[in-house]
């Protein structure tokens, strides 16, 4: 699959190209080599020179301008899947976990963002409301069981619902933790901070091969025929990874973005929290540090990238419609719109784990919560490189 992403990302277009970095044009050897420079390979690159670790990252293209720069970047502890079914799913312990570390990462994330500088991040709450009325019971039973594990979640009834938020549905659950992001931005200021501290970033620079020598030391060469010798690898290189894995485990979906115009402060939702519902597929609406509203959603199986952009005026006019069904009252322009692929596993959960066949490391966000994994990802990786042991790091392997 050759494009992750078409149209118009609102990310993209608002940062430009903020940074230029150097390509590849020498051998060179690393402690860690971080292959792919989007926001999982950002978060690992980072996470590993503040543990004083020597790192390289590797990008084909220009850093961040795959999934990443179309990612709507709602942070949330809520997985796609709710924790009731997740539960049966995966067990009570992994599911318990996997939503507990979900939600530490959006604190992390925003307290990243606050070390960078640059304002990338703002705090959230999410609200994620019932499509449908029969959806109410499943939802209090998830209420009763995340906060059973401490979630900070609460329910909010129709009426409350209506009068707090504009929103005419049969309820929602309301949880205090959750951001939105802006993820391009935040990659480029992660990479600053990982040159500063000595760490070395190339873009146009393409892994072709790579493969683990008798002394342990990863050997991997480049399109351009430059060697990189590593004595740990790492594949932060996203959807595109499926033909490195050692069994299939992603399913590709295709997913529609708008941004609308500017609008005034009054005229947004209450506290613009974020918003999703229990469809499936659901609609996922955020705000802008520049007060625009992006809707996303309507997703459908990937085929091939001419039928998912073929798509796109439809998704722009259905998303448009969509917002306007649940929101009458604010006025809705589209301004820019765009699409991507996103992968999926079957549990809603991602890939971090070591390749079985020659340890190389994968660490693989997924699904709505691509970002809250990455960063997950990146402190499991950070631990095991260090030598430490890790409670969470068998949660997410290959082999589940
Ligand atoms: C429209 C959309 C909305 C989304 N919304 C959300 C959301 O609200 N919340 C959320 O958490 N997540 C969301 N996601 C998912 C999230 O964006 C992804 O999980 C995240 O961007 C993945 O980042 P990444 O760095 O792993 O992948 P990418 O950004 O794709 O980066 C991988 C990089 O690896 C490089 N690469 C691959 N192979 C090689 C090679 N051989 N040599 C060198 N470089 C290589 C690629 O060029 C690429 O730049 C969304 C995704 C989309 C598309």
């Amino acid at each position: 699959m050759s494009k992750l992403r078409s149209g118009l990302p609102y990310f993209l277009i608002r940062n430009g190209l903020p940074y230029t970095y150097p390509k590849l044009q020498q051998d060179i050897s690393t402690e860690v080599l971080v292959v792919g420079a989007g926001i999982t390979g950002a978060l690992v690159a980072h996470a590993l020179v503040q543990a004083g670790v020597d790192v390289v990252v590797v990008e084909r293209h220009s850093i961040g301008t795959a999934s990443t720069s179309a990612s709507t970047a709602l942070l949330q502890y809520e997985i796609d899947m709710p924790l009731r079914t997740l539960r049966e799913q995966v067990g009570v312990q992994v599911a318990d976990r996997s939503y507990l570390l979900c939600a530490r990462a959006v604190t992390d994330l925003l307290a990243l963002s606050r070390s960078l500088g640059p304002h990338t991040a703002s705090a959230r709450n999410s609200l994620q409301y019932a499509s449908r009325p029969r959806d109410v019971s499943g939802m209090q039973q998830e209420l009763h069981m995340r906060q059973a594990i401490g979630l900070p979640v609460e329910w909010i009834d129709a009426s409350t619902l209506r009068e707090r938020f504009g929103l005419r549905k049969s309820g929602a659950l309301f949880s205090r933790c959750g951001a939105e992001i802006d993820p391009y931005a935040f990659t480029h200021a992660l990479f600053q901070q990982v040159i500063a501290a000595g760490g070395k970033v190339f873009d146009r620079t393409q892994v072709d091969r790579h493969a683990r020598a008798r002394n342990g030391t990863y050997e991997v060469r480049t399109s351009e025929g430059h060697r990189i010798s590593a004595g740990h690898l790492v594949m932060a290189t996203g959807y595109t990874s499926q033909d490195l894995l050692p069994k299939p485990v992603i399913d590709l979906d295709s997913t529609y973005a708008v941004a609308s115009q500017r609008l005034d402060r009054e005229e947004l939702w209450s506290e613009e929290c974020l918003i999703w519902e229990t469809a499936n597929p659901y609609l996922y609406l955020r705000t802008t540090p520049d007060r625009r509203v992006i809707i996303g959603g309507l997703d459908v199986p990937f085929k091939n990238a001419k039928r998912r952009d073929a798509l796109m005026p439809r998704r722009t006019r259905q998303l448009t419609k969509a917002f306007q069904k649940l929101f009458p009252e604010i006025p809705f322009e589209p301004e820019y719109s765009w699409c991507g692929t996103f992968g999926k596993t079957k549990d809603g959960l991602p890939y971090i784990d070591q390749d079985p066949r020659d340890g190389t490391w994968f660490v693989l966000g997924m699904g709505g919560n691509g970002i809250t994994f990455s960063q997950v990802g990146a402190a499991i990786v950070r631990n095991a490189v260090l030598g430490r042991s890790d409670p969470d790091r068998d949660l997410f392997r290959f082999d589940r």
